[in-house]
């Protein structure tokens, strides 16, 4: 058959749609394929900042948890001490009893056993805040002391300020190495302690950028171990060094009308008028009533009675 113009018209427009057909449903999926990646990169980025964000909050979440580790480890110190604190001062009885502490610092020294002979012809304990370095040298003293029943308490290894109060690293190196050497000395740990100086030392200021005493204070007490400073100072340190007479008249004078006075005196190689002094300080005492016991970390009314003025 033979072809119309007109069929042949509409051969070549079918013709046409079908390439424009074609062409039409190519656009129409380029741009779905093109929206649908916009959205999936979209939809991608917005989960990777909430990733993110997760990410964050857990290691937020981490490090409040490792916060809230360091206060609880804080706060049960925190309450150690205090309960160690409280322990001390708990057993305070101002029950109007008379006794006195005596003390003897700084030794001990080639005079040590003449200190213990005369505390027991006169028959009263006493507490000693040794010296470590000095332990050393004379290395059956400590024993003798705790055998004989006194106390022995920890005063310094060194005894030398710029170093034990320069800072804290210092004063915890000296301070563990006369606990230890007690310990194994004693069998038994120390529970007293006296700082050199006392625990207002103010001479310490001068070896140290920031005062570390209220720290090392608080690290003692932490240890459980009680620091016990004075209150009635024989003066017996002092220079010139003083008579017995001198000394006896000292510390009835320090000792006022104090009821449970802790009378600072010392163990020293190079005097013994201290040791001349202990009966007649033992004698008028008693006279006044008083009896003679040793201090312990529970120990009545003893707790922080600093002075201003160092101890030697
Ligand atoms: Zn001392």
């Amino acid at each position: 058959m033979k072809s119309s113009p007109f069929s042949d018209l509409l051969k070549k427009t079918s013709h046409i749609h079908f390439y424009h057909l074609i062409f039409l449903v190519s656009v129409a999926l380029a741009v779905i394929f093109c929206v649908f990646t916009v959205v999936q990169s979209a939809r991608l980025g917005e989960t990777e900042k909430q990733l993110s964000t997760l990410r964050g909050e857990a290691a937020r979440a981490n490090q409040l948890q490792s916060e809230l580790q360091d206060l609880t480890k804080k706060y049960d110190e925190v309450s150690n001490r205090l309960a160690i604190k409280q322990s001390f001062s708990s057993t305070h009885t101002d029950n109007g009893a008379k006794i006195a502490y005596l003390t003897f610092d700084d030794g001990p020294s080639k005079n040590t056993g003449l200190l213990l002979q005369t505390l027991q012809q006169a028959n009263v304990k006493a507490t000693f805040f040794v010296i470590g370095l000095n332990c050393q040298e004379f290395p059956n003293a400590v024993k003798e002391e705790a055998s004989a029943g006194h106390v022995v308490g920890i005063h310094s290894w060194t005894h030398k300020y710029p170093y034990i109060y320069a800072n804290m690293a210092n004063f915890k190196q000296d301070f563990t190495q006369l606990h230890d050497y007690l310990t194994a000395q004693l069998n038994t740990p120390p529970t007293i302690c006296r700082f050199p100086g006392g625990t207002n030392n103010t001479v310490s200021k001068k070896y140290t950028k920031e005062p570390i005493m209220q720290e090392a204070v608080d690290w003692v007490e932490g240890m459980g171990i009680r620091p016990i400073d004075w209150d009635a100072d024989a003066g017996d340190a002092e220079s010139p060094i003083p008579t017995k007479e001198q000394i006896v008249q000292r510390v009835l004078k320090e000792i006022g009308h104090k009821n449970d006075p802790v009378i600072l005196m010392h163990d020293f190689g190079n005097r013994t008028s201290t040791i001349e002094a202990v009966p007649l300080i033992v004698q008028q005492l008693q006279a006044q009533g008083f009896s003679f016991g040793t201090l312990s970390a529970s120990t009545p009314s003893t707790l922080f009675k600093p002075v201003v003025k160092a101890a030697s």
